[in-house]
């Protein structure tokens, strides 16, 4: 991808095609709609959300002061997916000692992602047709023309989610652990709302062994929180860690995942998906520089989780507890955002970091051939070659 070409002149004129209808490609083609412009999104698969299965993420609230919501509705996004925010939690350190978690504020929204009524991306794709937005469904884009915003989601595996979304009597809740023995370098989570839950370990290495893992997870959960789980259906996917330089690729602005906008400490990349569709779609309309305003916006916390992921893996499970601890003791949206933010020691660190992170995470544990892991099944040999 090239830093320095600019967004092409003939792209403030005439329909714009996004591809990708994900979270970043429908913001992006809201915003874009919005300003009269008119917008074709081409998408490769038959409807929205099919990397997803109805279970819940998180939409953090901790990286800005703006609540997301809020952000949102600047960019002309309602709110009408389920959603809802989480002030308390439990995170269990690395000796199964609990913390109980806190926050004045959401510290995130609960919101479920896949094709159904009521998840994020369904209710993305109705804002965008209200507002005139064409979507193509069964279009896979293979060649890069003029007028495009990329917006094609992980090229690369180099964090892998196993889970079950689940029908439950459990009370609501939100608890996350940490421990190799369930999430090699990453966490697990159960996060429970309203008769439905998703139990899932988040790791960064070890591919090999996911199902070895997700086993360890549930009895996990089973034990420290009486994880109870009627209908449980598996589910896998997989995000892509990089540290961009740039974010055009061929006179066409790169968006969410695509240009490796994600958080390298969690994998939380929802917000920088939204948030990066709506700076491509700005770039557009008012003719800003897309590259100044993605790294003024984007790249100070894309460092920060840089730095924090490198911090962590240096430290192991010291490391892990200490950071679990300060989380506990205060207000936990703050001390997140504090954790997240490129302090004068971080930036010390960044060159550091960025050295070691100079290509992309890889788990050498997969051989490619003929596999059933996460990654293969869902992953690199089907991601989109724009
Ligand atoms: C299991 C799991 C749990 C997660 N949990 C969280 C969480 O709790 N919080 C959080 O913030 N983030 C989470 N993430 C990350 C988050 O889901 C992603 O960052 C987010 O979905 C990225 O949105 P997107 O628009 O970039 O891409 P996607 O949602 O992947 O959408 C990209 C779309 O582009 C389409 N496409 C690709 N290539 C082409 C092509 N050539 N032509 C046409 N269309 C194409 C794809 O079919 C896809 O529909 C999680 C990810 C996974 C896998």
């Amino acid at each position: 991808m090239d830093a320095t070409v600019p967004i092409r002149p003939e792209a403030k004129q005439g329909t714009i095609e996004i591809v990708g209808a994900g979270p970043a490609g429908l913001v992006c083609a809201i915003v874009l709609a919005k300003a009269n412009r008119r917008v074709v999104v081409r998408e490769w698969h038959q409807d929205v959300g099919h990397r997803f299965h109805g279970d819940f993420q998180g939409l953090e609230n901790w990286s800005d002061a703006q609540n997301v919501l809020d952000e949102l509705a600047d960019a002309g996004v309602v709110a009408d997916f389920d959603h809802r925010g989480a002030t308390e939690g439990i995170v269990f350190d690395s000796h199964a000692k609990a913390h109980r978690v806190h926050g004045s504020k959401p510290m995130f929204y609960l919101v479920r992602r896949g094709n159904a009524a009521g998840t994020l991306d369904r209710a993305l794709l109705d804002q965008a047709r209200t507002v005139g937005v064409e979507v193509r469904f069964n279009d896979r884009v293979k060649r890069t023309a003029g007028n495009m915003i990329l917006a094609g989601g992980p090229r690369r595996a180099n964090i892998i989610t196993v889970g079950y979304v689940f029908d439950t009597t459990m009370a609501d809740g939100a608890w996350l652990a940490f421990g190799a023995e369930i999430a090699p370098k990453g966490y697990a989570y159960l996060l429970v709302r309203q008769g439905r839950g998703t139990v899932a370990s988040c790791m960064f290495s070890g591919f090999r062994d996911q199902a070895k893992y997700l086993a360890a997870t549930v009895a996990y959960f089973e034990r420290h929180t009486g994880l109870q789980m009627q209908r449980p259906r598996g589910f896998g996917g997989f995000g892509n860690v990089r540290l961009p330089r740039t974010a055009m690729q061929g006179g066409n602005p790169v968006i969410d995942e695509h240009a490796g906008f994600q958080d390298a400490l969690a994998g939380f990349g929802l917000r920088y998906a939204m948030r990066s569709g709506r700076l491509a779609a700005q770039s557009v309309i008012s003719g800003i520089d897309y590259t100044k305003a993605w790294r003024q916006a984007l790249q100070p916390d894309l460092h920060g989780g840089v730095v924090n992921r490198f911090l962590l893996n240096q430290t192991g499970p010291r490391g892990i507890d200490y950071l679990v601890g300060k989380l506990g003791s205060t207000d936990t949206g703050d001390a997140l955002g504090h954790a997240y933010r490129l302090s004068l020691p971080k930036r010390l660190l960044l060159p550091l970091a960025r050295f070691h992170y100079r290509n992309p995470l890889q788990d050498r544990s997969c051989s490619h051939n003929n596999c059933d892991y996460v990654w293969c099944q869902h992953g690199a040999h089907e991601v989109a070659d724009t």
